[in-house]
């Protein structure tokens, strides 16, 4: 029996936030219908899906309306990537829609803020995440991290997530990507970038630095304010990032997409 006749049981349902149906900027190289799903444990001020943080909000989505909705354009798709929010959260729902995304032959990511390293532990066990998008939203230092995410009492334990993903990744031989993204007054100082760069360089195959935007749905009115950092500035701190040893290193910015830097 191959993947596509095997029969799923679909028990679980999913809260979305938001659906995009084929994207080329989520996964390097690949066409991917991305699902956003609702609830967020952290309060990053800079978040540019604010909107997703509450749990109720969005829909309730059957897995059954998900296989439709990825039928739709499944000959053009590589992949099925779950966002959020954090993705995580839905432990049981997302299993199971890892699993039809199985059952269509397409590959899979979760986009993931590290706080959940015994879920995604679980998923690798069951085989069922071709890669992992980890964001490291600052140094992997408590007190700072804490502040980052508008958690500080959090800090600690994120940390912490951040560190145990990495190495469950790298214990099941899976790829992670992992994503920083580059807020003005927060994190757009070379020593910041460098900092992260050195924990993550033996444990990831990429590291993405996203481009704060203002136009989005942002957590913070101050936030809200300010403009974003340069492609100029992206740029540079992409390469901080090389001379600190990681080996792929991306930019993504409102003016060009996503583009790898050499
Ligand atoms: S940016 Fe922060 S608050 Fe927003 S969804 Fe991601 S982890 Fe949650």
């Amino acid at each position: 029996m191959n993947s596509s006749d095997m029969i799923l049981v679909l028990m679980e349902k999913l809260r979305v936030g938001g659906i995009v149906d084929l994207s080329t900027v989520d996964w390097y190289g690949n066409a991917s219908l991305v699902v956003f799903l609702s609830g967020c444990n952290f309060r990053c001020p800079y978040c540019q899906n604010s909107s997703l943080i509450p749990g109720d909000y969005g829909e309730d989505m059957s897995l059954d309306a998900l296989r439709k909705r990825i039928e739709v354009n499944i000959d053009l798709l590589d992949s099925v990537v779950f966002s959020g929010g954090e993705p995580l959260l839905q432990r049981d729902g997302l299993m199971e829609a890892l699993e039809v995304v199985r059952s269509l032959g397409l590959k899979t990511m979760i986009e993931t803020n590290g706080s959940h390293p015994e879920v995604v532990e679980n998923l690798l066990k069951r085989g069922l995440l071709d890669r992992v998008a980890l964001d490291v939203k600052a140094p992997l230092e408590d007190e700072v991290y804490g502040r980052v995410i508008g958690v500080p009492a959090l800090g600690g334990a994120a940390v912490n997530g951040v560190k145990n993903t990495l190495e469950t990744c790298k214990g099941f031989g899976v790829e992670v990507e992992v994503r920083t993204t580059v807020v003005p007054k927060i994190s757009d100082e070379p020593w910041f970038i460098r900092s992260i760069a050195s924990s993550i360089r033996e444990l990831c195959v990429a590291y993405q630095l996203q481009q704060f935007d203002n136009l989005g749905d942002i957590l913070s009115p101050e936030l809200k304010m300010l403009s974003p950092p340069s492609r100029e500035r992206m740029l540079k701190l992409a390469q901080e990032a090389l001379e600190e040893g990681v080996k792929e290193v991306y930019v993504k910015t409102r003016e060009l997409g996503l583009e790898r830097v050499k």
